[in-house]
């Protein structure tokens, strides 16, 4: 496969839309890599935490960013992410990780140091690669072959976390993982309205099948012969 034959898919949406399942099936369908950014922001959210650096502390949180030695897999058969050194797949959607991680993610400089990360990482990846977040499709990627922001009804997205997570996660845990989260994550990124030339893909209605599907046929559009 020659660099031209690179095919590289943005995603943005927020949490609930189904946007990780969805990449990482498309990504395998395709054969290509697949990069869940937000692992990378939950990533330094648990390094900061166990350096005890306060929540509050921004300062702190910038240093536990940039010297963080982040490691995650571009292979969406193996999810695996490490953070100096250590493995942290599990510990990254621990609840205590899911009510921090706004605390990296509202800081712009830390924003820029993992934006930075992302696009060599997605360089990286032979034969392109599918990656997901809130601001690929406008910030890390905007070059993308195909980008698409995927949206759910606030009900569609409840519904759908509530089955990713442990049942004795409460009511309370779910909104405050989904909906505040959203509110805290549209304060620095626009991820609710599609921005030009990025098509908006309502999965409200639809069916896990039915949306990779779609995908697949816009990603054959963008050029990709095989796909
Ligand atoms: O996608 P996920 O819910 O795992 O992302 C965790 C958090 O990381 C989000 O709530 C958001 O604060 C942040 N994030 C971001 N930009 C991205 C990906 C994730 O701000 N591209």
């Amino acid at each position: 496969m020659t660099l031209a034959d690179r095919l590289v898919i943005a995603i943005d949406g927020p949490s609930g839309s189904g946007k990780s399942s969805t990449s990482r099936e498309v990504a395998r369908r395709l054969g290509i890599g697949y990069l869940d950014t937000g692992a990378m922001y939950r990533a330094v959210a648990v390094a900061f935490l166990d350096s005890g650096v306060a929540v509050d502390d921004t300062a702190g949180i910038i240093e536990a960013t940039r010297s963080a030695d982040i490691q995650v897999s571009l292979d969406p058969d193996q999810r695996w992410v490490r953070v100096n050194g250590r493995d942290v797949t599990e510990e990254i959607r621990e609840p205590r990780t899911s009510e921090n991680v706004s605390a990296v993610s509202t800081i712009p400089e830390c924003r820029a140091d993992l934006v930075e990360r992302q696009r060599a990482l997605m360089d990286s990846a032979p034969d392109g690669v599918v990656a997901e977040g809130r601001d690929i499709t406008t910030v890390v990627y905007p070059d993308a072959d195909l980008r698409i922001l995927l949206t759910a009804s606030p009900e569609a997205r409840l519904r759908r976390r509530r089955g990713d997570l442990d049942p004795e996660v409460t009511e309370d845990e779910l909104r405050d993982q989904v909906l505040r989260r959203d509110e805290d994550d549209s304060k620095l990124v626009e991820f609710q309205t599609a921005a030009e030339g990025v098509t908006l893909l309502d999965t409200s209605d639809m069916g896990f099948e039915q949306v990779v599907q779609t995908i697949i046929d816009m990603a054959r559009d963008a050029g990709r012969a095989d796909a």
